[in-house]
């Protein structure tokens, strides 16, 4: 289970029940720096170097107010993000937050949790059809869920409303809170996977495939509707070999589910998150060599090099026929 180095309070997050609750857990924990801050300005974390300034920060949780109530747009997967966290203490080189977090992601927990749920309902009762919010858009949340219990609010939340769905995505494991909350099928629970290649290089800081597979077990077990992201797909010498592997682990492992479905994403990076990446890991191998890639115009006005086309067509041809053949009840959500 994830430790914080250091928790820093908001002067604003006292005025929530939260925000108590973790001053007080964290004070009486031993080894856990904890202090006040002036204002929502993060200070006293100083580090002249680019790469332990970006480590420090993913060891530094900060407990703050969202301030900001309008949620942002989350496509493919959702039609809104749910912000109860920002970041997370994973060191994924590849991470999608490098070009929206920069080179100093403290991980940010919200303790407004009953104002944040209060404005989606705003936005369940703006749509006739059903909405459905993304947990992990912004964070991978099950890290801090010891500590919060966010995730058990939210999904709590979800399960008592009727036009409304939640989903999250993450590379933790900590799901024994959310064993016995009552979901009633509202929030899809999905784990992230990879090939052990993947993992271990790039992927710093967050559990193994078969600790992920054996959390996935127990949230089937607990009656979920599941989901398995394998993302970012990359393309290297003997990547349909450690793929297919990674699938034959899968349906292996897993226990029998009453639905299933899958995400594929293949490895994308923008400019920004390129730059940021190679002065926070500047000894990555991670492979960004833009004349090897597409560029494509993305959400919220970024461009990002993705495979070409021959490629990404090896990719869904490998993906389709494999889970097809492994997984034949499973759903493919989609493939970018
Ligand atoms: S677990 Fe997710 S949010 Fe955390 S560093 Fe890895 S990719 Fe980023």
């Amino acid at each position: 289970m994830f430790k914080p180095k250091r928790v820093l309070f908001e002067p604003d997050s006292f005025d929530y029940q939260l925000g108590k609750e973790l001053f007080e857990l964290f004070t009486n924990m031993e080894g856990v720096e904890v202090r006040k801050l002036k204002s929502s300005r993060v200070t006293g974390v100083d580090s002249d170097n680019i790469s332990e300034g970006y480590v420090e920060a993913k060891k530094t949780m900060v407990v703050a107010v969202r301030k900001s109530l309008k949620f942002q747009t989350c496509k493919p997967s959702a039609h809104y993000q749910l912000p109860l966290v920002s970041s997370c203490p994973g060191l994924c080189e590849y991470c999608y937050l490098q070009t929206t977090l920069g080179k100093r992601p403290y991980i940010k927990v919200y303790v407004n949790t009953d104002e944040i749920l209060n404005q989606a309902q705003k936005y369940i009762e703006e749509r006739e059809d059903i909405t459905i919010f993304e947990g992990a858009a912004t964070s991978d949340p099950l890290a801090v869920e010891p500590y919060t219990n966010s995730l058990r609010k939210a999904i709590t939340y979800f399960g008592k409303e009727r036009k409304a769905r939640f989903r999250f995505v993450t590379k933790f494991t900590d799901v024994d809170t959310l064993l016995n909350v009552p979901h009633n099928n509202n929030t899809t629970f999905r784990f992230s996977l990879n090939t052990e290649k993947v993992i271990k290089e790039y992927e710093k800081g967050t559990a193994n495939s078969t600790a992920r597979i054996k959390a996935a077990n127990k949230i089937s077990q607990a009656g979920y509707p599941m989901g398995f992201l394998i993302a970012p797909i990359f393309l290297y010498d003997g990547w349909q070999e450690d793929y297919m592997s990674l699938l034959i682990k899968l349906k292996e492992s897993l226990h029998p589910v009453p639905s299933l479905s899958f995400e594929l994403i293949t490895h994308r990076y923008t400019t920004r998150a390129k730059d940021n990446i190679l002065e926070v890991f500047p000894q990555t191998n991670l492979p960004m060599d833009d004349s090897q890639r597409k560029l494509k115009f993305g959400q919220f006005g970024y461009t990002k090099y993705v495979y070409k086309k021959a490629d990404y067509e090896k990719v869904e041809v490998f993906f389709r026929e494999n889970i097809e053949k492994l997984f034949p009840k499973a759903q493919i959500l989609y493939l970018v």
